[in-house]
């Protein structure tokens, strides 16, 4: 069972207990930009944000233009812990970016919290805010004889590098985007112009909308659109730079579209009511129910989530095997976002702390109980245990994600191979691991087949092996790219 986003709290040290704070995966980062001469930006970046925080809870921050001068405020921590009316009041401009951030790479420190500011030749600068996770960190820093950081300095500097050799931004960006491999959904700004692009397999989502004034926001999800009134027009396509200024937006493409859209996004890591492709997470959520009820169905009394992302498929669940849902856990919503060391007494309450059980719902019933994944399997194994103890006659674990097996290296930080429970172990011994009385994984084609995507066009490499770009040290590569700096990056057949 996963702790969602939104109330995951990175563990201080490793030794911290996964299942006290957050056992499975979580978003690197959330990225929001707008354009609006005449409104509030800062304001409106930090509500968006606030519709973007389950993608990162460690640091927050907003860059904002007056046309003259960019001010950057960040600093550890959630939006609503960040930002005051007075910092945001001193943020005066046309033209912001904003982001949250979870680090997979790059300790968590201010430093390192986004956006980074880079000076450019005179008096100029630039601020980037990234989602993703790129592979060729130390290959590009070695080339470019760059200290390496991590991969969203690295992307800051060499833009700012570029920058001053080819006279713009947007030229530097489409001149170093192609060198970049990996994940990335990128906002950039400087004193006039917004810019957004997204690597060609496009695995982190990035959206374009529109407010009534004619101003334009990007997001990574349109749920940060909703949240400030914008309208949703497009996505930004994958290996496409958008920029935005004075004149209206325009698109330039700076590689070739080679789709690879995350499917845990659908799964687990985008808000339900975020869009793409025409279907929201949540519907697909719900029809992921509906799949698994019919590959996987069971005696029961009733259906009960383990919110949130849980939710939806139960619902689709419990419709389409005709059971009664009902809300047999409750939330305990802000445990996880407190940075108090667990003490031993803590330890030993593990998901307590997370979840409630309620025992008029659990009490003498066969439960079916829908969860999104099962990553080192212990907070399962907690779970099955604490409805045991509430009186579950029954527990049949449906999960709305197949076994992970391998780990994520475009951004999610899900575990190392050597800890995840799927990468070793049938489904059988998962299950007695967990102590259900009965377990069962929708299928990678059933899920699938619930989203708007075409298989071909889906990342799906943490269940089976296959990635989609080229890891240093995975063998299951699809394509090797070679590197040419003075050159785009091309794809090539692998051995
Ligand atoms: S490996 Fe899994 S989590 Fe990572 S991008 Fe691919 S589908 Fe998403």
């Amino acid at each position: 069972m996963l702790p969602h986003p939104s109330d995951a709290a990175r563990p201080a040290a490793d030794d911290v207990d996964p299942a006290l704070l957050a056992e499975g995966p979580r978003e690197e980062c959330g990225v929001f930009g707008i354009f609006a001469p005449g409104e509030d930006v800062a304001t409106l970046s930090f509500y968006g944000l606030y519709a973007l925080q389950h993608r990162g809870q460690e640091s927050a921050g907003i860059a904002v233009s007056n046309g003259r001068r960019i001010v950057v405020h960040k600093d550890m921590g959630l939006v609503n812990q960040v930002f005051r009316e007075t910092s945001l009041a001193a943020l005066e401009g046309d033209l912001a970016i904003g982001h949250t951030r979870y680090s997979t790479t790059g300790a968590s420190s201010w430093a390192n919290a986004q956006p980074q500011y880079r000076e450019v030749e005179q008096g100029g600068g630039l601020a980037l805010g990234h989602n993703g996770n790129l592979v060729n960190t130390a290959e590009l820093a070695r080339r470019l004889e760059l200290s390496p950081g991590n991969d969203s300095e690295l992307m800051a500097e060499l833009l700012a590098r570029e920058t001053v050799e080819s006279g713009s931004l947007q030229a530097a960006i489409l001149r170093v985007a192609p060198l970049l491999q990996g994940a990335f959904s990128v906002t950039v700004m400087d004193q006039r112009r917004l810019y957004a692009f997204r690597d060609p397999g496009g695995f982190r989502p990035l959206v374009v909308g529109r407010l009534a004034n004619g101003g334009w926001v990007v997001a990574s999800e349109t749920s940060a659109l909703d949240i400030v009134g914008a309208v949703t027009v497009r996505e930004v396509a994958p290996g496409e730079l958008v920029v935005v200024d004075e004149d209206g937006l325009s698109g330039h493409r700076f590689a070739e579209p080679s789709p690879s859209y995350c499917l845990f996004e659908w799964v687990y890591l985008a808000r339900p009511d975020h869009r793409q492709d025409g279907s929201s997470v949540y519907s697909v959520r719900r029809e992921t129910g509906r799949v698994l009820a019919r590959e996987a169905p069971v005696a029961a009394d009733v259906v009960i989530p383990v919110p949130d992302s849980g939710t939806a498929a139960a619902a689709g669940y419990a419709d389409e095997a005709g059971l009664p849902y009902a809300e047999g856990l409750v939330k305990n919503r802000y445990v996880g976002r407190t940075f108090i060391e667990p003490s031993d007494t803590l330890r030993q309450l593990g998901i307590r702390l997370k979840l409630s059980p309620v025992a008029e719902v659990i009490e003498g019933q066969r439960l079916v109980v829908v969860d999104d994944s099962i990553v080192r399997g212990n907070t399962s194994r907690q779970l099955v245990a604490m409805l045991r103890a509430a009186g579950a006659a029954e527990v049949h674990l449906r999960i709305t994600s197949p076994p992970i097996a391998h780990p994520c290296y475009y951004g999610i930080d899900m575990a190392t191979r050597a800890e995840l429970i799927g990468a070793d172990l049938a489904v059988e011994e998962i299950r007695e691991f967990v102590g259900a009385d009965s377990l069962h994984y929708v299928s990678l084609d059933g899920l699938m087949g619930a989203t708007p995507q075409e298989p071909d066009a889906l990342c799906r490499a943490c269940f089976d092996g296959r990635y989609p770009v080229a890891v240093p040290g995975e063998h299951e590569q699809l394509a090797q790219i070679k590197f040419d700096f003075d050159g785009a990056a091309t794809p090539a057949a692998s051995d």
